[in-house]
Order: structure tokens, then sequence, then C-alpha cells
């Protein structure tokens, strides 16, 4: 088990809602800032413990809209967690950003301070469509939040897209991703839309207004053929990056690495502890306050959990499942999802490589229809027992420090 450490951070702040979004974020909460951010700090700080029995390789300011909340925020914020924890200097740390909401002097302000890699909302290149979804920014303000980045030191800056909107067709999206190629990002996500019941956009579920699913499909063919052509490789279902420059924070959900999660929705996983706090702004800041319950759902995976999370996280990426891997962290058969994988492989689904397996193309696009056939195959079978996976540690034992401590923030 690794003893590395990523920390997330919610910020559920937004200047306004965009129709398709289902996250948990508020607009017209501004007043709430300053309380939340005494809450957010007192919290960090009071999971110092918890913190220093790991060392943090990766901090992610994610939301909600974090550069809405303010550049000064965010660095208090990091600020407390170098001193509350063990943080590589060389650690990734990204920021969320939406192009209307980030100055100059807030780059040259989060770079100084450590932060290294942004992530900015793009979404598309058409301004009628991002209109149409409730951005609050037009394709001219991200070329131009694109650039001042890169003026205040950002190597690491990558681009949010979304294809499959309401009116687009593939020569839109052909044109957004053309854009954003132009842009030269050092990492790029490319989402599908997907309704959300009770978001404005689910209005147009049914509607001829939005591509159908093989539309969608092939937008998303497109993209992985087009992207690699430019250099990006995709290492998962929607992720796509230059050689070097695949998210750290982000592979530890796909790699089953631990994470600490801070804010209200947060979700935390480490060793075989899952929990995730309250999706309620002031229960979280009075319970933090007050030292009450902030958790909203709190789990111990048992072996065919964590053997069943393998499957679904391990084969969104394109480093995939190993067999081996498999067998030796819980003890058990692959021979009968090997069965159901060489079937994948005969449709052009699932590919392998020595013991490895992962999805094609082709496969991600039906990734939770086969993910779902080999869970289905999995609870068929009992897992053996294994005593020493149940004992794995949960902050009760540190590792030994490396050579040298002057490597981490103080
Ligand atoms: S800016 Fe992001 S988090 Fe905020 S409403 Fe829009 S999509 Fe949701």
């Amino acid at each position: 088990m690794s003893k590395k450490l990523g920390i997330y951070v919610h910020i559920p702040f937004c200047a306004s809602k965009c129709a398709y979004c289902d996250f948990y974020s508020l607009a017209e909460c501004d007043r709430l800032m300053p309380r939340y951010h005494n809450a957010l700090l007192q919290h960090v700080r009071e999971a110092a413990p918890q913190l220093q029995a790991r060392y943090t390789d990766s901090v992610y300011f994610g939301g909600g809209t974090p550069s809405y909340y303010g550049a000064r925020r965010i660095c208090d914020v990091f600020n407390a967690l170098k001193r509350a924890g063990l943080i590589y200097k060389t650690a990734e740390v990204t920021m969320e950003a939406n192009p209307d909401s980030i100055r100059y002097h807030d780059l040259l302000l989060l770079r100084s301070e450590g932060v290294n890699r942004l992530s900015l909302g793009a979404q598309s290149a058409n301004d009628d469509i991002l209109k149409l979804i409730g951005r609050r920014h037009s394709w001219r303000q991200v070329v131009s939040a694109v650039k001042r980045a890169r003026d205040a030191g950002f190597d690491n800056v990558s681009l949010d897209l979304i294809y499959g909107l309401p009116s687009q067709q593939r020569e839109d999206w052909a044109d957004t991703l053309g854009k954003a190629l132009e842009l030269e990002p050092d990492h790029l996500s490319c989402y599908g839309l997907k309704l959300e019941e009770g978001t404005p956009i689910y209005a147009y579920k049914d509607s001829a207004i939005l591509p159908t699913d093989d539309e969608q499909a092939d937008m998303y063919l497109y993209t992985v053929e087009t992207l690699d052509r430019y250099g990006y490789h995709q290492y998962e279902i929607s992720n796509f990056a230059k050689k070097g420059k695949e998210c750290r924070h982000n592979l530890k959900y796909w790699l089953l690495q631990d994470y600490m999660g801070f804010g209200p929705a947060a979700a935390s996983s480490v060793g075989d502890m899952r929990y995730t706090y309250v999706s309620d702004l002031k229960a979280y800041i009075s319970g933090v306050q007050n030292g009450k319950n902030i958790l909203a759902e709190q789990e111990r995976l048992d072996l065919l959990g964590r053997a069943a999370e393998y499957l679904m996280l391990g084969l969104r990426t394109v480093r995939g499942i190993s067999e081996k891997e498999y067998h030796n962290l819980y003890r058990s058969d692959f021979l009968p999802l090997r069965e159901l994988l060489e079937e994948f492989r005969h449709k052009g689904w699932a590919v392998n490589e020595g013991d490895r397996w992962h999805f094609t193309p082709s496969g991600f696009l039906l990734s939770n229809l086969l993910i779902g056939l080999l869970l289905e195959k999995q609870g068929e079978y009992k897992l053996s027992g294994n005593p020493w996976v149940d004992s794995m540690d949960l902050f009760t034992e540190r590792a030994e420090l490396p050579e040298g401590d002057e490597v981490f923030y103080h």
C-alpha cells in the first residue's frame, strides 16, 4: 500500500450555476465564504495527525469554482496544509479555474505559493453553445486565460471540454477540439454530456437538439483518434495528456491510492476506509466549528468490495488491470473474469498485453455495461479470506521519513 497521499479540497462556490451541473456547488452564497474559510482552516489544522501519517504528493483544489473563491484564500488553505502535513515541494498542486474569474496577479500569487497546475473549464469554442449551457465566458476569454497562465509561469495547463452538447454536430466538436489544440494545453479532459435529473438541461432529454447516442459515440472516437495524432495519449476514458503530464492526483482515484478530502461533499479513501462529508455547506461549517459529526457516509470495504473497486476503477484507465495483481491482492482466481474478457477481446472491446487487460476506445464507450458484467461474474465466486489485507493499517503506522526532510514545505 502506497504511503503517499493526495489531498482534495472542495470549494463549493460558483458565480452562477451552469445548466448541466450537478456537482455540489452554490451560487449567490458568497456571504458564507468567510465563515467557510475559517471552518476549512480549522478542519485542516485538526487533521494534522492524519495528514502527517502520509507524504502528500498531490493537492487538488476543485469545486465549484476555486478561482471565484479567490487566489488569496486558496493560498491560505494551501499554506495551512503545508503547516499541518508533509507536502513534498515537488507535489503536483492543481487549482480549477474558470476563464472569467482568473486574473494575472492571482496567477502570479498562486505560482509563487507553489500551485503549479491549472485546470481551466473551457467546455466549448462555440460562444452560442457556451451561452446555451449557462457558461459565463466566451472562447476569447479561454484563449486569454491560457495566455495569462503561461505568462505567469504555469507549465502545466489542462482544459476541460464537453462533447454532445445541445445543437452540437461533429463539425462543431471538431472545431472546438482544433481550437483547443491551437492553445497547446498539456492535458485535456473531454467529457460526454450526461443529462443529470434536476439540472435545467435535463429538459432537453429526448429532444432533437441533442446529438444522438451514436453521434456522441462518433465524437468520442474522433476525439481519441485526433488527440493521439497530436501527441496526447489517452490514459483514462476521458483524459489525455502529453508525455509526463498525466494528472497525478486524478490517477490516485483510479489506481486505488490514498486521498483525503476537505469540504462539503468531499470524499476520502484511505486504506480500506471510504467516507464522504455532508453535501451541505452550513452543516459542514457548524459541524467543524462545534465538533459535531460531518460525515454523510462511511464504509469499511471488505475484500469483495475492494476487488470490485479494483475492477471498476482500474478498467477506466489504459493501464487497466493485471491478473497477477488481482490474484495477489484479493487471493482470488482470475479465470472466470479472463473468460469474459476474452469474449470482449473478440468483439474488439478489450485487449491484453502480458497479464494486463484494458478496454479499447470502443470498449470505453460501453464501459459501464462491460464492467457491470464483470462485477456480476465476480460476485458469483467467493473471494477467499485474506487476513493480512484485513489488518491493513489506517493511519496507525507511520512510514520512515526519507532522507533529508528539507524536501517538505514547513
Ligand atoms: S462552474 Fe463548474 S461547478 Fe460551477 S456550476 Fe458551472 S460546472 Fe458546476
